[in-house]
């Protein structure tokens, strides 16, 4: 028969006191409830935004976004009442011309956008997400007075770091940097870069030392009319208005102070930068299932078959069912991953190191994207099919959300890395 020794009576014994104390302390010093806000509970000013955000995209997005997916054209009136609407500089400080506002009102912003149309979230996305928080988190003050009041007011900008060769593995780039005098002169090409048809600003990565490997990358800003060159403008299967382009600099020049964060620190702007990025691409996908969700399950209580509304057969209704769980599921993942991110820019606390958690939710927001459309399709039968309704155009605009910033592999690869580490 099982027998406890008597050290190890005494040693239960004790347990059980630090246990009856702890669970004493627990309950005198139990957080009141308002202390913990579900996660999709926002500040007032985050709401706001929200509401804006949707009635902003339901007047002057939802009227044009057919034509725009049709002429695969972004149209100029869009990314200029983007502009006005103070929904390119959200995080940047009002006296740069800025919002002020959290990294979750970004967030919120690309997510509503996207339930309308993914290429304009994505513009959106790209511009707060990526390009001005590289000169909010790397740039010099000067830097900053020179470029973030142009970005938050007139100004799109573009993140050039993806090359033919250089995709998944970002750093074997080949695009050069050399200094003559005051200057840099910059040769190579870039491809994939969104938002390079209508943008002014570029982020370009390029090497200063081949021989240094990665940490030769170095960040560099340049404008259009420095010399960079359009050469093609892709033809896609989904976020067509978004623009995605193949960028060639021949012997471009940049001046000294153009450069960003230091000599061969680019890798690791690129690096930070995507990991928080990765959040925005997964609000994208978010809105995307979310928009396509919204527009479909009404029209299943209005369609009779058999005396019915077809949504409220089994098969469908529980199908419908699981949908709206996958996308609660990829909102919480979502936002939080946004919180822990606020929480580390603001701690720089190890405790909230957030990059897993943004790798998780870009991974699962962009597969039930993905689910989510496809479904909404074929709940709606036949017109589903057509381009009337707009499902098929959310379903062609969800592969993307498995491929940029990182495909989904390279997702997996990191969230393993972070799991061998701590298992292993
Ligand atoms: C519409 C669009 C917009 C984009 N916008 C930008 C932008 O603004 N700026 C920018 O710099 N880039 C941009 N990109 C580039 C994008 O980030 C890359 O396409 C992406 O990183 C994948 O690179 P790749 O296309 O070269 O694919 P590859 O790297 O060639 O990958 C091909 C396949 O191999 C798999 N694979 C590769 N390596 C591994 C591995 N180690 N383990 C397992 N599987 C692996 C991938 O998962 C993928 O399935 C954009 C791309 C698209 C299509």
């Amino acid at each position: 028969m099982f027998s406890l020794s008597r050290t190890s009576l005494r040693q239960a014994r004790q347990l059980q006191t630090v246990l009856r104390h702890s669970s004493r302390s627990f309950v005198t010093s139990r957080p009141r409830h308002s202390e913990f806000k579900p996660l999709d509970m926002f500040s007032e000013e985050e709401e706001m935004l929200r509401e804006s955000v949707q009635r902003f995209a339901a007047q002057e997005i939802a009227p044009k976004v057919r034509e725009m997916d049709e002429n695969e054209m972004m149209d100029p009136s869009i990314v200029r009442a983007l502009f006005d609407q103070g929904l390119m500089g959200i995080e940047i400080s009002p006296d740069l011309g800025g919002a002020g506002s959290s990294f979750t009102s970004a967030i919120v912003a690309i997510e509503e956008l996207a339930k309308v149309d993914p290429s304009v979230s994505v513009m959106c996305d790209v511009h707060n997400t990526i390009v001005n928080t590289v000169f909010r988190k790397y740039a010099t003050p000067e830097q900053q007075q020179t470029w973030l009041p142009l970005l938050a007011e007139s100004k799109l900008g573009s993140f050039c770091l993806s090359e033919p060769a250089a995709g998944s593995d970002a750093f074997a780039l080949q695009t050069r940097a050399r200094k003559d005098g005051n200057e840099w002169v910059i040769n190579g090409s870039k491809m994939w870069i969104t938002n390079a048809y209508e943008a002014e600003v570029f982020l370009i990565f390029a090497t200063i030392d081949p021989s240094k490997g990665y940490k030769g990358i170095t960040c560099f800003v340049a404008t259009k009319d420095m010399g960079v060159q359009i050469a093609k403008k892709e033809e896609k299967l989904g976020i067509r208005a978004s623009s995605t382009c193949v960028l060639n600099f021949d012997d471009l020049r940049v001046p000294a102070e153009n450069l960003i964060g230091g000599e061969g620190l680019g890798y690791k702007i690129a690096i930070e930068i995507l990991n928080e990025g990765r959040i925005g691409i997964a609000a994208q996908m978010l809105g995307l299932a979310q928009g396509a969700f919204d527009r479909a399950v009404p029209y299943t209580y209005e369609r009779k078959q058999f005396g019915q509304p077809v949504g409220t057969f089994q098969g469908m209704a529980f199908q419908i069912a699981q949908a709206a769980i996958d996308i609660e599921a990829a909102r919480l993942l979502t936002y939080n991953a946004a919180r822990l991110k606020e929480q580390f820019d603001e701690t720089n606390d190890p405790k909230y190191s957030f990059t897993k958690q943004a790798a998780m939710a870009k991974y699962a927001a962009s597969q039930v994207a993905q689910r989510v459309s496809g479904a909404a399709i074929e709940w709606a039968g036949g017109v589903g099919f057509t381009r009337e309704t707009g499902l098929e155009k959310y379903w062609r605009d969800s592969k993307i959300g498995a491929i940029y910033e990182g495909t989904s592999n390279i997702q997996l690869q990191t969230i393993a890395k972070f799991i061998q580490k701590q298992y292993s």
